[in-house]
């Protein structure tokens, strides 16, 4: 089982679509998937067709251990993989969390447990640097920061950095940025294309080739309660998505160990 988190501390970047469309994309390609929602808004349950409104159980459960992975998740409809869904019932599990023990590494205890039924693990985190987030972080091998190519893009990410290499350094040796996704990229803007030729040169191997283009079928796929790459398969964003999927198999290959997240 290799368990990623998909993260960048600011909303709106791209994380769950990011983290839906690779869950469907990975499963298309055969692979055993769960999903996790760590973020209370619920976006990427719902994205997979669930409703946040009606979980039996949640992925607050798990935090808290009044549940399993194993009882806790639940079958995207379309998506062909499992989800451990979120609501706003998880917002309190970060002031809950605080007082217990082991407060950060309780996701990854609870995923350990059921590692034989997943090949990948793909956590969708909130837009914080939060108790939350540090869960999804000490639970994971990797990283994923899907960026917007804009002038500021960068300013952020130092802060996510500083964060990765504090938790590889205290909590989880195992933690190394994977690499950076260019989202919603629209190659007519001068400012994209050269903020995206900087990122490839600044930080190379750690940009994915894959490149996520701007696509409205993206965007209206979530209402539908499915993946973009299961509501128009043939648009441009699926197919993004599904090659991203793709890349990645291909570039992880045998199990990565020892690398350091000073690469980035
Ligand atoms: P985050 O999880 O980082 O907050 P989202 O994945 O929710 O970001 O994306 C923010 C908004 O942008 C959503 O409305 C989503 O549908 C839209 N969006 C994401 N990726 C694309 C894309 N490639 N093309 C068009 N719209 C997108
Ligand atoms: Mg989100």
């Amino acid at each position: 089982m290799r368990t990623f988190c998909i993260a960048n501390q600011k909303g709106g970047v791209g994380k769950t679509t990011t983290t839906v469309n690779l869950a469907a994309g990975l499963a298309q390609l055969g692979q055993r998937v769960l999903l996790v929602d760590l973020d209370p808004q619920g976006n990427a349950t719902m994205g997979s067709g669930i409703d946040k409104r009606a979980l039996p159980l949640s992925v607050y459960d798990v935090l808290l251990e009044s549940a399993s992975v194993a009882e806790a998740r639940q079958r995207s409809p379309s998506g062909g993989f499992d989800v451990l869904g979120a609501n706003r019932d998880l917002a309190g599990a970060e002031v809950e969390l605080v007082a217990l023990e082991r407060r950060n590494e309780r996701l990854r205890d609870a995923l350990a447990a059921a590692s034989a039924d997943h090949d990948f693990v793909l956590i969708d985190c909130p837009p914080s640097l939060s108790l939350l987030t540090l869960n999804g972080l000490c639970s994971a091998n990797g990283v994923f920061v899907p960026m917007q190519c804009e002038y500021f893009a960068l300013e952020g990410l130092s802060d996510l950095v500083n964060t990765i290499k504090q938790v590889h350094a205290n909590l989880n040796r195992h933690l190394i940025i994977i690499g950076l996704l260019r989202v919603m990229f629209d190659p007519r803007i001068t400012l994209q294309q050269q903020v995206s030729d900087q990122l490839s040169k600044h930080f190379g191997e750690k940009v994915f080739n894959t490149i996520i283009p701007r696509n409205v079928r993206l965007a209206e796929a979530p209402s539908y309660g499915q993946p973009g790459l299961v509501f128009d398969p043939s648009s441009k964003g699926a197919q993004a998505y599904l090659e991203f999927a793709r890349e990645m198999l291909t570039r992880l290959g045998p199990e990565r160990a020892g690398e350091s997240p000073a690469a980035i």
